[in-house]
C-alpha cells in the first residue's frame, strides 16, 4: 500500500474472480485494491507440496483457457511468459461395474475408443447429442453467460425477440436426467452426461436440461493442463497485476460502511472508495462485510450447491489404467443425489472422481508414484465429522480397488484431505458449497445473485456464487460482465 487511501474501486477478495476483475479496472485506468483475509491470492485455487508430490486442493479440470490469456493480452502481456498449458486428449475415463469407457474430445479418436463397446447407433447419438450442445453453447453463450442475467423487460428487445426460435428449441422445460433419457439408449451414456450436471454443484435429475451444454467445453472444445499445475493459474494473473499497479492487502478481514461517496473500510487508515466489488460468496459478503440482515435472510433461503471431500494421496505406485480424470460411477446414481440434496449426509454408495496430475506432469510425483486427488460430491451446511470421514476412506478405497482390481490402501504413503468445513474456514464459501446456490429448478439461471447490486449503487458481485455461474470459465465472465457493467 502506497498511503494514499482513496481508490476507485476496493475489490473483497483475491480469488480467480477478484484477480481478474482487478485487472480489467487496472487497464481502465483505475486505481484498485484488492483486500483479501488470507496471506495469499487464489482461494479455493490451493496448492500444497509434500515430499516431492505436488497437489492442486481445488480445481483440476481446466477448459477455456484463452479467458484467462484474454487477461494477459488485455494489459499487452504475451501470456505465455507467464503461463504454458496442454491441450489434452483424453477427457475422461469413466469406469462402470463391468466395463471402462474412455472418452475423447477429438472425435476420431472417440468413434475409436468407444466401437465395440457401444452400438453404432449410441455412437452416431452421441455426436448428434455433441452438435446440439454445441448449437446451445453458442446460442447461450452468446446471450446469457456473456452478459447481465436477462431482466423482465429484456424479454422484449429486438435482438432477443428474433432469436426466440433458436431460444425454444433449447431443452429447459426438462431435466436434464429426462433430456439425457431422450437422446440416449445406453443407461452409461446417461450418466456421463447427467454428471455435467455436478460441474455446477447440482441434481441431474431436478436442474434444467439447459445444463446439457455444460458438456460441451470439456468434450467439443477440450480439456487443458497447466504445465505447472492449476495453482500457476491465479499465481500468473497475481505476478501481472502486481506489475500492473493493482494494489494488495493481504491478511485483513474488513468490514465496509456505505458512506455519502461511497464506501469505507474499518482498517485503521480508512480506505474508501467510489466502487466496491464483492469476489467472495455473496451470502458471507452480506452476513460478515456488509452486515446487512435483511440481504442476508433474502439470499439464505436459496438452496445450496454440494460441497465435497477431496482425499489428497501420495501413492506410491503408478496406475496404468488411470487418465489425468477418472469417474467411478456408483450402483445407483439418482439415490446419490436424493442423498445429498434431500437427506443432506454423505452418499453411502458414492461417485468418485479420481484426478492424478503426475499423469500428464510427471514432476508432481517422484518417479514411479502418482499424486491423487480423489473426490466424493457431499451436501453443504453439513460438515462431515471424523468418524464420517474414516467410513468414506474405507468406501471410496473399496470402489477403486473393486474396479481397477488392484490393491490401493497400502500403496498410500501420506494422506491430507479437505471438507466443506475447510472450504468455509480457508474461503467464505457459505457452508463450504462449491458454487454458490444450487440450480436443482428448472428456473434457477434466471434466479442466480446478479452482478449488481438492485439496492446500493456502485456495488458489484463476480465470481463463483453469482451469475453467470461457478468454475474457472464462468468466474471469468463475471469480471468481464461487471466490467461490461461499469464502462458500457
Ligand atoms: C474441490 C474443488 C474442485 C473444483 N473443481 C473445479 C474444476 O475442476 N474446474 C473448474 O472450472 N472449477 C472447479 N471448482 C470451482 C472453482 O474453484 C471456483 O468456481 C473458482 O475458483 C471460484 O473463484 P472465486 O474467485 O469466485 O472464489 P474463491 O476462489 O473462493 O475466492 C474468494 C477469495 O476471497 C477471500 N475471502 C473470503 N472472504 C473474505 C473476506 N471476508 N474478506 C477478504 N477476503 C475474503 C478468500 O480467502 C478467497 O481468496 C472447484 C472448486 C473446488 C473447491
Amino acid at each position: 500500500m502506497k498511503g494514499d487511501t482513496h481508490y476507485d474501486t476496493i475489490i473483497i477478495g483475491a480469488g480467480l474472480a477478484g484477480l481478474a476483475i482487478a485487472l480489467r479496472l487496472r487497464q481502465r485506468g483505475e486505481k484498485v485494491i484488492v483486500i483479501e483475509k488470507n496471506s495469499m491470492v487464489g482461494g479455493k485455487m490451493d496448492a500444497f507440496e509434500w515430499k516431492g508430490f505436488r497437489f492442486d486442493k481445488g480445481p483440476s479440470l481446466f477448459t477455456q483457457p484463452e479467458l484467462i490469456d484474454e487477461l494477459f493480452e488485455l494489459c499487452g502481456k504475451n501470456p505465455r511468459e507467464y503461463i504454458n498449458y496442454n491441450k489434452v486428449d483424453e477427457s475422461c475415463r469413466y469406469f462402470f461395474k463391468n466395463e471402462r469407457l474412455d472418452l475423447h474430445s477429438n472425435k476420431e479418436l472417440r468413434k475409436k475408443s468407444l466401437s465395440g463397446k457401444l452400438s453404432a447407433s449410441e455412437i452416431n447419438a452421441l455426436e448428434d447429442y455433441l452438435q446440439d450442445v454445441s448449437a446451445s453453447n453458442e446460442f447461450i453463450g452468446d446471450f446469457f453467460l456473456s452478459n447481465p442475467k436477462p431482466r423482465l423487460k429484456d424479454i422484449f428487445k429486438r435482438d432477443l425477440i428474433i432469436r426466440y426460435p433458436e431460444f425454444l428449441k433449447l431443452k429447459f422445460r426438462t431435466t436434464l436426467d429426462k433430456y439425457n433419457k431422450r437422446r440416449f439408449v445406453s443407461e452409461k451414456l446417461v450418466n456421463i452426461f447427467n454428471r455435467f450436471g455436478t460441474y455446477n454443484g447440482s441434481n441431474p435429475f431436478k436442474m434444467s436440461g439447459l445444463y446439457s451444454m455444460i458438456s460441451h467445453l470439456e468434450i467439443n472444445d477440450g480439456t487443458f493442463f497447466p504445465t505447472e499445475g492449476m495453482r500457476s493459474i491465479p499465481e500468473s494473473l497475481y505476478n501481472l497485476a502486481v506489475e500492473q499497479g493493482v494494489e494488495f492487502l493481504f491478511d485483513a478481514s474488513v468490514k465496509v460502511n456505505k458512506s455519502v461517496n461511497g464506501f469505507e473500510l474499518n482498517t485503521s487508515d480508512k480506505l474508501n472508495s467510489n466502487k466496491l466489488v464483492c469476489a467472495i460468496d455473496h451470502l458471507t459478503f452480506y452476513r460478515d462485510v456488509l452486515r446487512d440482515d435483511s440481504l442476508f435472510q433474502k439470499y439464505i433461503k436459496q438452496e445450496r450447491s454440494s460441497s465435497g471431500v477431496v482425499f489428497y494421496w501420495a501413492m506410491n505406485e503408478k496406475f496404468e489404467e488411470l487418465g489425468l480424470h477418472n469417474i467411478f460411477f456408483s450402483e445407483n446414481y439418482e439415490k446419490e443425489f436424493v442423498e445429498i440434496f434431500g437427506n443432506k449426509k454423505i452418499p453411502n454408495d458414492p461417485t468418485v472422481y479420481v484426478h492424478v496430475s503426475s499423469i500428464t506432469n510427471a514432476k508432481d510425483a517422484p518417479v514411479g508414484k502418482s499424486n491423487w486427488f480423489v473426490m466424493v460430491n457431499t451436501p453443504a451446511n453439513e460438515h462431515p465429522s471424523k468418524e464420517n470421514i474414516d467410513a468414506l476412506r474405507h468406501k471410496v478405497i473399496s470402489i477403486i480397488e473393486t474396479r481397477l482390481k488392484t490393491e490401493v490402501f497400502s500403496k498410500i504413503l501420506n494422506e491430507e484431505y479437505w471438507t466443506s468445513k475447510d472450504l468455509e474456514e480457508l474461503t467464505g464459501s457459505f457452508g463450504g458449497a462449491l458454487y454458490g446456490a444450487a440450480s436443482n429448478r428448472l428456473n434457477s439461471a434466471l434466479k442466480r445473485h446478479d452482478n449488481y447490486s438492485k439496492k446500493i449503487n456502485n456495488l458489484y458481485f463476480v465470481g463463483g456464487s453469482v451469475h453467470p455461474g461457478g468454475g474457472i470459465p464462468l468466474v471469468l465472465r463475471s469480471a468481464k460482465i461487471v466490467e461490461q457493467l461499469i464502462y458500457e
